[in-house]
């Protein structure tokens, strides 16, 4: 068939970038200025593109470690000692457990404190209300649904890197997730001493083997049906804002991860004249200086400057004739 449509797709694989930014710049341009100027591109964008890190959620929020850290996994704690684990949920989830009762009391407990139970969605809420009106789409590295329990719409959304929800076979031996949430409650009420009870122990239904958390942390991740639905839908939207006014929001994203979000956010600014970034980060937010005037980049506390850039967006919107 006749392909009429000559604007390329671009695809999930394609928008990837490795590229690091070799004239990163702290914009020092006063805060209140900074705030002015994202405000201005966002006003001017159809399209906002939003990429979502680690850093987005601790903003709003949640809380990986520290006292919250001691307050709720205390259990663990004790029985492993605290160690070089069992400081937060990050390096507690790298424990070697003994068995698979043991790393699912563990792991059913994360699964909901930082997923289904977790619930700090005022200030994304914030955040959506001053973009109403917008076409927009959240690209985000976090597993903990924030935006969608926010009200985003489930397909305007692709979180690349798994989901607190969801396990999947250990070694991803097919291409399938099962949501565990009301596994982990049951997990939860009946774990005792760090424990679940064997009958408990979730099996992969095709090999018979482990499962585990579907979580980005080897190359067994399974990308499911969803997940590549998810991929289309947001290889769409990209395709499409590339050719219109586009404002690419960068929220808390750091050097974890930065071919997800960070280096292909840049490269996008610098290929299309129409796109602009917008970077807020408590303390990474610095910005090439080749993107000029385009981009924004604001170090400071997330609640904060999202906060007052969704007041100066209300306030321009009522100030428009
Ligand atoms: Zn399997």
């Amino acid at each position: 068939m006749f392909n009429r449509n000559t604007k390329k797709k671009i695809r999930f694989s394609d928008y990837l970038s490795e590229e690091v930014a070799r004239d990163y710049i702290n914009q020092d341009k006063p805060y209140a200025e900074q705030i002015d100027r994202a405000a201005k591109l966002i006003r001017e964008a159809d399209y906002v593109l939003i990429g979502a890190g680690a850093g987005m959620s601790t903003a709003a929020g949640a809380e990986y470690g520290g006292k919250f850290f001691e307050e709720n996994f205390a259990e663990f704690q004790k029985i492993y000692g605290k160690g070089p684990y069992m400081q937060d949920m990050y390096s507690a989830g790298f424990y070697p457990f003994p068995d698979q009762e043991s790393k699912w009391g563990y792991w059913s407990h994360q699964a909901l404190l930082a997923g289904a139970d977790l619930d700090v969605t005022p200030l994304h809420k914030t955040l959506l209300d001053a973009l109403e009106g917008k076409k927009l789409f959240l690209l985000s590295t976090n597993a903990d649904h924030q935006f969608e329990k926010a009200g985003l719409s489930a397909g305007q959304i692709f979180q690349t890197q798994g989901s607190y929800h969801l396990i999947q076979c250990k070694r991803g031996c097919h291409n399938k997730t099962y949501d565990a949430v009301e596994l982990f409650r049951r997990m939860e009420q009946a774990r005792q001493n760090g424990k679940i009870p064997s009958a408990f122990v979730p099996r992969c239904p095709v090999c018979g083997g482990d499962m585990a958390m579907n979580l980005r942390v080897d190359n067994c991740f399974v990308e499911d049906e969803n997940w590549h639905a998810a991929e289309e839908r947001f290889s769409r939207f990209l395709s499409a804002c590339v050719n219109g006014k586009t404002v690419l929001l960068e929220l808390g994203v750091g050097f974890n991860t930065p071919t997800i979000i960070r280096f292909p956010f840049e490269k996008l600014t610098r290929q299309h004249e129409n796109v602009s970034l917008v970077r807020l980060s408590r303390s990474k937010a610095m910005v090439p200086a080749s993107l000029g005037d385009r981009a924004v980049g604001i170090n400071a506390d997330m609640a904060q400057s999202i906060t007052d850039l969704a007041s100066k967006l209300r306030e321009t919107e009522a100030d428009a004739p």
